[in-house]
């Protein structure tokens, strides 16, 4: 096997030799991914359900649809996104050219998490290669069948001068991680995410990290509740709750908390049936591990179970489950859920749920439910999140035009859309002179007067340009 310095070896070579520079080079390669996915959906879904037992529904919108839509909207904006940025001129600068270059920053590595095991790796990668990147990508390898997938289409598809996979789990990333990259793209836990921001300090790497959290759901009172508790479901069980922006916890007061509840079991009954364990529509926890993790907040947990509650470590599934009457201090508040289990806090007004979540990390998104616009504004303006979506969960991250990602512990940096290319792009300050306006120019050289020092501030100010 070729080891990882080799590996890098060839990368770097071919990056210094400019060729993933050219548009074309970038274009043709983003055909070939959009052909990966295209030409194996049936593998890769066959894979994500061995992983995850993924409903082909949800895969295909949120694996599939969701890289593919990034690639058209790179392909279409490409060209744009290359373009040099022209900037504002002074009247000593303004017959030069003055511009903004987007570079490629060299060789990147991306690391994906295991539960959108195809999107969380590729999303990002569609940034990379727009932005003119070798690239390194890291599989999890906790979703194995997707892993071995992966490995094996990557090097069909894309130049084996340019990109390479590298599989394996935290000891294989580490010994990776000592090899000098340009970027680094994590997406993961909050505790790893140290590990990597401490692997990129002795190269000075940047990186960026998309991490989880508890992303909090206020509901007001003003909100049918039918039609709110199936949205709620909806982004809460998707996946079985195995998503960084699934809504964590819900804030409420007890009256919408009682509406709520009676609407959710009619919902979940209208989604998966009387017996959501035979329903084909629900995925399963990751791994025995996790499913053992998410039992033991259950069992830990002082709320109480209204809804669900059912469990089979055999089939590591786990009912959507609902709990009332949970504290900030009880178990299922102290770390990210990330599975189906929905906890109801009581408060008693907006300014307490607002409270309640500013005294919280900064997540991942934030949602509120209410047909009152002057409350969804209230909370927009008085908290911070990496997203904030009304009357609904999850919907945000469809759309390329918004940066995806966190704030405070939720991580930082973004991708998705533009935000990716200029994830993965340096930013250079390019000034091209000419020998012209000399006058102007020689104002700055000594002998030093108080008149020229008069001139050369105002023909340093930007102001000085619009007035010739
Ligand atoms: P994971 O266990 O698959 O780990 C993620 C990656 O880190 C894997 O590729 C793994 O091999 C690697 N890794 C694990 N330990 C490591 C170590 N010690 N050193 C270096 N690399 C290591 O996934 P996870 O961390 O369980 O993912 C779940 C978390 O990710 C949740 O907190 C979730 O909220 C978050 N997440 C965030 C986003 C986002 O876009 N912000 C998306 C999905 C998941």
């Amino acid at each position: 096997m070729e080891s990882h310095s080799a590996m890098l070896q060839r990368l770097r070579t071919s990056f210094q030799s400019g060729v993933t520079v050219p548009e074309k080079f970038r274009r043709a390669q983003l055909n070939q991914l959009l052909s990966l996915l295209q030409e194996n959906e049936q593998r890769i879904l066959e894979a994500l359900h061995k992983d995850l037992a993924k409903p082909k529904f949800e895969a295909v919108l949120s694996e599939m649809d969701i890289v593919i839509n990034e690639v058209h909207f790179a392909l279409s904006n490409l060209r744009s996104w290359m373009q040099d940025e022209h900037v504002t001129k002074t009247l000593a600068t303004k017959v030069d050219e003055c511009y903004v270059r987007r570079e490629p920053l060299g060789v990147v590595l991306i690391i994906g998490p295991w539960n959108y095991p195809i999107h969380l790796l590729l999303l990002p990668l569609v940034g990379a290669i727009a932005a003119g990147n070798c690239v390194v990508i890291k599989p999890s390898e906790v979703s194995s069948a997707v892993e071995a997938v992966i490995a094996e289409l990557v090097p069909k598809y894309l130049s084996q001068d340019c990109f390479a996979v590298v599989c394996g789990g935290a000891e294989d990333t580490q010994a990776l991680l000592k090899n000098k990259f340009d970027h680094i793209l994590y997406t993961g836990s909050q505790s790893v995410a140290r590990c990597i921001l401490q692997a990129a300090a002795p190269h000075l790497t940047p990186v960026t990290l998309e991490l989880g959290g508890k992303c909090p759901c206020f509901i007001h009172h003003r909100v049918d509740p039918l039609a709110a508790a199936r949205r709620l479901a909806w982004a809460k069980y998707f996946n079985v709750g195995q998503s960084c922006v699934a809504p964590d916890y819900v804030l409420c007061t007890e009256e919408t908390r009682d509406a709520l509840v009676t609407a959710l079991k009619q919902v979940l009954f209208e989604f998966y049936g009387e017996e959501p364990q035979k329903c084909p529509d629900m995925a399963r926890i990751i791994s025995a591990k996790h499913w053992t993790r998410l039992m033991g907040l259950l069992g830990k947990s002082k709320g109480k179970v209204v809804l669900g509650g059912e469990s089979d470590e055999a089939d590591k599934y786990i009912a959507p489950t609902v709990l009332v009457d949970v504290s900030e201090d009880d178990a299922l508040m102290q770390e990210e859920i990330f599975g189906p289990l929905l906890p109801f806090i009581t408060v008693s007004s907006v300014d307490e749920a607002i409270a309640f979540m500013n005294r919280q990390e900064k997540p991942l998104a934030l949602y509120v439910f209410s047909d009152d616009s002057s409350i969804v504004n209230t909370v927009l303006e008085k908290t911070s999140s990496g997203a904030f979506c009304s009357n609904d969960g999850i919907i945000h991250m469809t759309l390329p035009g918004l940066p995806f990602g966190g704030v405070g512990a939720s991580g930082f940096g973004s991708y998705h859309g533009r935000w990716g290319f200029e994830t993965f792009s340096h930013k250079r300050a390019v000034v091209l002179r000419g020998w012209a306006l000399e006058r102007i120019n020689g104002l700055r050289y000594p002998p030093f007067t108080d008149n020229k020092l008069s001139w050369l501030r105002w023909t340093a100010s930007p102001k000085s340009c619009s007035i010739m």
